[in-house]
């Protein structure tokens, strides 16, 4: 195969074969890159630039049950009640007892935790029944990121291809084996082989209007994974943050539940800590009841409760305490106007955490033979239909671990090659269609699949993103991303070819999991967890399964 040509001054020559091509560099992309042994040619495909992703924004920490007076068993029963019947027991067992020797591993690395008197210092949060997460002041993501990027780039073996976006996987047509992806980059698509592919790249929260995500969580490698063939698992469960700053013109930034866990109270805009009349725990409740019990509150409370908001009361907490825990906090707040020490900080609930995904077994194999998922992407069963805080980048260090030990079959001889061809890459009016429904979907998808769900409204959206997905498979450009030949290699001449090539993959992606969240929400016909419908209020015993899909079958899990 030819090589690619990089986008660096050098122009160094990059391989278009590797033995193993990791998608993402998250904390799950990330670990797991630096986990392959290191005789292994591995590519780290990334679409921005190393450091981008959720796992760089992640606050609150990383859960691990290490303090003497806690045990993996606490957090095992912590988890399996926040999943709410649909945790894999094994998986989370897995998790909780995996979770010392991942913190021992990032220390080693260089992680700098916040320590107490010399030790590991913890905070409670939310739904765990010890102090058991690990933290780097409020920006505890960044101090894991920031660390593992830099081990990457020491090690030789690895090739990171910056600004290349994964556009689908390529299998083997005898064998099914997932042989490599495609890949848009430096304003050409090629075909990379690999023979083992895992896909790190994070959720999906780009797909609702209301989000804590960053702009490249668009639901990438679920799409893709689906669009192969893959089974994925458990897409109607979706976590709604309670807190996301709340002001116009303002990114919807996290407040973390940290913040309610050292003391700060919930308040209306009359001064009611109105928590407690939805649920005993009050603002300590489960995120999924605090922020059902927040959107309620405006919908009775609001004139227009789409726009409303609440408010974060941080004066119960001692000055030095904030200055001392939250200073990422305070700064941002700051940044938009508001001295968190006085006065309170505008909060309403955002889409935040994506349960399903990409149905995995303990080491993370999918469906498809060659093709691995990790982190956020991965379902691997241990947040069952509802995340424990600080568990999400726990399970993308303890998971990735798993890939010391994975073992690839050599890649087939190369076959034939198709011919590179040359495209002009114009589309100007197909991309305007597509840019309009990028900003339509989103705020479907936050009224019909957001934090109350209505078979009706799941439907009408439903029908609305069959017309848009129909729409867009005969846009020309589309056929570059969806029926491309494999091994096809096209050239564009056009400068802005790449960018509308990513606007038009990313839509397409954002349509495929828009229409799988809301086929499964339409599916289960109950209450659990992340998803939560008005027409079936209840948790029903004959649902605590699994929602599989493969290509359109719709099955529980037996
Ligand atoms: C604001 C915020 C705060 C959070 N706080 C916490 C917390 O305190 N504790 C906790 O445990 N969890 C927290 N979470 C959740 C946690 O951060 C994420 O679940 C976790 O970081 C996901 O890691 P990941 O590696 O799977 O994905 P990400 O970190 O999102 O990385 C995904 C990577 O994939 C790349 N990518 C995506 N698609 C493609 C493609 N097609 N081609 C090439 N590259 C691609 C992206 O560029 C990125 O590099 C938080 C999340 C958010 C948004």
């Amino acid at each position: 195969m030819k090589p690619l040509s990089s986008n660096s001054s050098s122009e160094q020559e990059i391989s278009c074969q590797f033995d193993i091509i990791v998608v993402g560099s998250g904390a799950a992309g990330l670990y797991a890159t630096l986990c392959l042994p290191e005789h292994f040619q591995v590519g780290l495909v990334t679409k921005d630039t190393l450091k981008i992703g959720a796992s760089d924004w992640a606050q609150g920490g990383i859960a691990a049950a290490i303090d003497p007076k806690d045990s993996p068993k606490l957090h095992l029963g912590d988890t399996l009640r926040a999943g709410a019947g649909l945790c894999d027991s094994q998986a989370v067992k897995f998790l909780v007892e995996n979770a010392p020797t991942a913190i021992e591993s990032l220390v080693k690395m260089g992680v700098a935790f916040d320590r107490k008197q010399g030790k590991l210092a913890m905070t409670l949060e939310a739904a765990h029944s010890r102090p058991r997460v690990l933290h780097a002041a409020d920006t505890t993501g960044r101090a894991i990121v920031t660390t593992l990027t830099a081990k990457v780039l020491e090690r030789p073996n690895i090739q990171v291809l910056s600004q290349a976006l994964a556009l689908s996987l390529w299998r083997h047509p005898q064998t099914g084996r997932c042989q490599g992806i495609s890949l848009l980059y430096n304003n050409k698509i090629s075909w990379l082989k690999a023979a083992a592919v895992i896909l790190a790249t994070g959720g999906g929260g780009k797909v609702y209007a209301q989000t804590t995500n960053p702009g490249v969580s668009t639901g990438d490698g679920v799409a893709l994974a689906w669009r192969a063939g893959a089974i994925v698992r458990d897409l109607e469960f979706f976590q709604f943050h309670p807190t996301a700053l709340t002001k116009p013109g303002a990114p919807h930034f996290l407040i973390s539940e940290a913040v309610r866990g050292e003391g700060a109270h919930l308040v209306d805009d009359r001064g009611n800590r109105f928590a407690f009349d939805y649920h005993e725990a009050g603002e300590l409740a489960p995120r999924d009841v605090v922020s059902r019990a927040i959107f309620s509150h405006l919908q009775k409370t609001s004139p227009d409760p789409d726009k409303a908001h609440v408010y974060l009361d941080l004066r119960p907490i001692d000055a030095d305490r904030i200055r001392y825990r939250f200073p990422n906090i305070i700064q941002v707040c700051e940044h938009w106007g508001i001295d968190v020490f006085c006065e309170l900080v505008p909060v309403a609930p955002a889409a935040h955490y994506w349960m399903g995904g990409i149905a995995v077994d303990t080491k993370n194999l999918t469906s498809i033979p060659g093709l691995y998922a990790i982190g956020e992407t991965a379902s691997t069963g241990v947040h069952g239909a509802n995340r424990l805080a600080s568990n999400s980048l726990l399970e993308c260090i303890v998971f990735a671990a798993e890939f010391a030990r994975i073992q690839v079959e050599p890649i087939a001889a190369d076959g034939e090659e198709l011919p590179s061809i040359e495209r002009e890459g114009d589309w100007e009016e197909e991309i305007n269609q597509i840019k309009e429904i990028r900003e339509e979907l989103p705020k479907l998808m936050w009224q019909s699949a957001g934090i109350c769900r209505t078979h009706s409204a799941m439907q009408e959206a439903l029908d609305r993103v069959q017309c848009w997905r129909k729409q867009l498979a005969n846009f020309r450009i589309c056929q570059y991303i969806l029926n491309l030949a494999p091994t096809q290699a096209v050239q564009f001449n056009s400068p802005h070819a790449e960018n509308k090539l990513r606007i038009c993959a990313e839509t397409l992606n954002l349509l495929d999991i828009a229409y799988l969240m809301l086929k499964s929400a339409v599916f289960r016909t109950e209450s659990r967890g992340g998803h939560y419908r008005t027409d079936y209020p209840h948790t029903l015993p004959n649902w605590q399964v699994h929602t599989l899909v493969e290509g359109e079958s719709w099955q529980i899990s037996s």
